[in-house]
């Protein structure tokens, strides 16, 4: 095994990942870990935009920060902490200026000033954009930033598990995805920033590689998981493939019809129209195809037609790309299809009750973006709102570190021993692996994405819950029993997909879980058996526990304070 030594290791070279490292490597010897090269994190991805009270244009000359944060926190039905809600968005103008230095191209508008979009949610268009490309804009952005800076990669390592030696943080294990060789990575900090995990479910605009391993390992750990009920369907995906079609799309005017030709948005938000938050947009879909007036049972329609082609291949080209490709329709001619699709995961590695942002419990042990649960989106975030999370709280965690300085090593034998220890573990489950005689991985994952898709979508109840628990249960215990056909380790996807799932079923049953528990309706988490929202009982964050083989509930209070809780009207 071969051993690396770093003050910092930050897990994930997405946004998060690289903003913290930026800050971090100004003084400390950092290294930054990810199963996939840079810029191939699912960053790159983001169409829409990133949100900041700019007030660039003439409608949107009152926005500042605080309508910001109320805009955020009445989107995220008021389970947000309001704290830090607030300091985000006051980051908000920093953070894309900052960007915009760097050399990130931003879409501009005839003053020159960075042009901005409306955006679901929002009472003034602040989403700032670059075409339909925002995350590939940013990610290079900052990538070119790293290589200017010389910060230190390892690309295509896989984190297997935590090394937690006395009580604290001491580093990862990981596995050299093109050697197959595990290397331990000892550290004063480790930052997890290793992304979302939609991949959960079987529809889900997510990459494949979005498993949510920085959360299985912290689980695994001792680190609770938050807020997990809380699983973001995208109104517009597109039918079939569930690819994002960008709320931009929305936000630039386009339209939602069923079959009747009828823009059915007038039913939940009359005012917001297509511009109400994502969950309630999703809901009132689904329920358009449920009660039959969808295409084929199955999609509505998302019509740009009357934005012109003019318009639509200078904002939206990636998306019109998407569509012709995927789907077969030109939108500068015709109506996409579209249908809700997981997206985000409002819910992910909790936070220390009163500690700093991305503080954990496990000392030494920090968090950011998708996979973190600082609780800026609440029960439903708005679109714009996650790329803006990544810079402002990676640059927000780099400096906080800084000023905290690096805490005592402890002892080298220490660490070598918990180290033996630990990897003689993973050794024995990768051995496991190639002798058992199971089923091979990808078809319990099917199986599992299925379940949740099913039993865990926009519309939940206790019995379909029920279902779900058991079902993953039982695709758990098959999973002990998962099949690799080959003990070699070099470039070995089906051991990498293994140890995807390993984290993926954590996810799942927490997310299960927590849905049953959860007897309310709360932002994009609807119980047919419960549709209205409980604050005397649930207005808390959920943190899951496993004691003794069994996930445990507790929960922890709302930061509240800034903004009166209140009745949600769009
Ligand atoms: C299609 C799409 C469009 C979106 N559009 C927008 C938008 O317009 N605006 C907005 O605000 N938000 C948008 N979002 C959400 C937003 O893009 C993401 O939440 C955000 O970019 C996540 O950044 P991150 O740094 O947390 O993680 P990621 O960018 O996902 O990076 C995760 C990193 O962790 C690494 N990693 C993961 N597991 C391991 C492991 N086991 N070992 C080593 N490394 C690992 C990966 O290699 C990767 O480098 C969109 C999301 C999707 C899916």
């Amino acid at each position: 095994m071969r051993v690396e030594e770093f003050d910092v290791v930050i897990v994930g070279a997405g946004l998060s990942g690289l903003r913290a490292g930026l800050e971090l490597s100004k003084k400390w010897n950092v290294a930054i870990v990810s199963k996939v090269y840079p810029i191939r994190s699912h960053s790159g991805a983001a169409q829409g935009g990133i949100n900041a009270a700019l007030g660039n244009l003439e409608e949107g000359k009152d926005d500042t920060p605080k309508a910001h944060a109320f805009d955020t926190i009445k989107g995220s039905d008021y389970l947000a902490d309001q704290d830090v809600v607030m300091f985000m968005c006051e980051e908000a103008s920093k953070i894309v200026v900052e960007f915009e230095s760097m050399g990130a191209p931003f879409s501009r508008l005839d003053s020159g000033l960075i042009a901005q979009r409306p955006f679901g949610g929002a009472g003034f268009p602040r989403t700032c954009y670059a075409g339909d490309r925002t995350g590939h804009a940013l990610l290079h952005t900052l990538n070119e930033q790293s290589v200017r800076h010389g910060l230190t990669f390892f690309d295509e390592y896989f984190l297997i598990d935590l090394l937690v030696v006395d009580d604290k943080i001491a580093g990862i294990i990981s596995l050299d995805i093109r050697k197959g060789e595990l290397v331990s990575f000892r550290s004063l900090y480790v930052i997890l920033a290793s992304g979302g995990f939609g991949r959960i479910f079987k529809h889900s605009t997510n990459a494949i590689i979005n498993t949510g391993d920085g959360v299985g390992a912290a689980f695994r750990a001792g680190v609770p998981m938050q807020d997990l009920e809380f699983v973001q369907f995208h109104p517009t995906t597109l039918h079939g493939t569930n690819i994002l079609i960008t709320e931009g799309a929305r936000g630039e005017g386009g339209y939602l019809f069923n079959t009747e030709r009828e823009r059915f948005m007038t039913k939940t938000a009359p005012k917001a129209m297509e511009l109400a938050p994502r969950d309630i947009v999703a809901r009132t879909i689904q329920t358009e195809i449920i009660e039959g007036r969808g295409f084929e049972n199955a999609f509505v329609h998302l019509d740009l037609t009357h934005l012109g082609s003019e318009r639509i291949k200078e904002r939206l080209p990636g998306i019109r790309e998407i569509s012709i490709h995927f789907a077969g329709v030109d939108p500068i001619e015709e109506p996409m299809p579209v249908q809700p699709g997981q997206h985000y995961s409002m819910g992910g590695i909790g936070t220390k009750f009163g500690g700093d942002y991305g503080e954990t419990d496990l000392l030494g042990l920090y968090i950011i973006g998708e996979c973190s649960c600082l609780s800026v989106h609440g029960a439903n975030r708005l679109g714009g709102n996650s790329l803006l999370e990544t810079a402002v709280f990676g640059r927000y965690i780099g400096r906080r570190l800084l000023e905290k300085g690096l805490p005592k090593k402890s002892s080298t034998s220490v660490i070598e021993r918990e180290e033996n220890k630990l990897i003689e573990k993973i050794e024995s489950l990768l051995k496991r692996w190639n002798e058992n005689s199971g089923k091979k991985p990808i078809v319990i994952k099917n199986e599992m994405g299925e379940t949740m898709n099913k039993n865990v979508g926009v519309y939940r109840n206790q019995n379909d819950l029920e279902k779900a628990i058991s079902t993953l249960k039982k695709l758990q215990k098959e999973f002990k029993n998962v099949h690799i056909n080959t003990d070699d380790r070099r470039f070995n996807y089906g051991l990498i997909r293994t140890l995807e799932l390993r984290n993926m079923f954590d996810i799942a049953e927490a997310t299960a879980v927590a849905s049953a528990w959860r007897k309310e309706s709360r932002g994009a988490h609807y119980r047919i058996d419960y549709p209205n929202r409980n604050d005397n009982n649930y207005l808390v964050h959920t943190m899951i526990y496993r004691v003794k083989n069994k996930l445990e509930i507790k929960t922890k209070p709302v930061k509240l304070g800034i903004f009166e809780v209140k009745e949600r009207k769009y």
